[in-house]
C-alpha cells in the first residue's frame, strides 16, 4: 500500500466541491487514512510549496494557498500517487483529460481545486508536513 498527500485547495472548498472530490477518490478505491480542515498562514504555504520558490508563479501560489480553508488528507492505495494524478488531470486545466476533477471543475491554470503529491519522496515529506504518524489510521 502507498500513501499520497492531497489537498482541496481554497478555491475547491469555496465552491462546496469537498464531496465531489472524496466520493471520486472512494469511487476510485482509494482509502482515506487521514484528514483535516486547516486554513494555512502565508509563512506556512510558502514552507509548502518552497520547492518551487523560484517561480514566477510562487507569490501568487502561496498568497491563493493561504486564501482560505483548505481539506488535506492522506490517501491510501496501491499506487496511490499516480491513481491520485490520474484523477487529479494536468495541472493546466485546459490540457486536463475530460472525466478528471481539473478538467471538471478548475477555472484557471492556478486554482486548480486539488493539489496531488507526484513523487514517494514528495508525498513522505508532504504526508509529514501535515499530518503525525499517530493522526494516520
Ligand atoms: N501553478 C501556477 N502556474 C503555473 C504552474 C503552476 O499557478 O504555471 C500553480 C498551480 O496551482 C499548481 C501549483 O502551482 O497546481 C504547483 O505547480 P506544479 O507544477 O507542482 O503542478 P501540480 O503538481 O499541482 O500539477
Ligand atoms: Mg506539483
Amino acid at each position: 500500500m502507498e500513501r499520497t498527500l492531497s489537498i482541496i485547495k481554497p478555491d475547491g472548498v469555496r465552491r462546496a466541491l469537498v464531496g465531489e472530490v472524496i466520493k471520486r477518490f472512494e469511487q476510485a478505491g482509494i482509502r482515506i487514512a487521514a484528514m483535516k480542515m486547516l486554513h494555512l498562514s502565508r509563512e506556512q504555504a510558502k514552507a509548502f510549496y518552497a520547492v518551487h520558490r523560484e517561480r514566477p508563479f510562487y507569490d501568487s501560489l502561496t498568497e491563493f494557498m493561504s486564501s482560505g480553508p483548505i481539506v488535506v488528507m492522506v490517501l491510501e492505495a496501491d499506487g496511490a500517487i499516480q491513481k491520485n494524478r490520474d484523477l487529479m488531470g494536468a495541472t493546466n486545466f485546459k490540457d486536463a483529460a475530460p472525466g478528471t476533477i481539473r478538467h471538471d471543475f478548475a477555472t484557471d491554470i492556478e486554482q486548480n481545486v486539488v493539489h496531488g503529491s507526484d513523487a514517494p519522496a514528495t508525498a513522505l515529506t508532504e504526508i509529514a508536513f501535515f499530518f503525525s504518524a499517530l493522526e494516520m489510521v
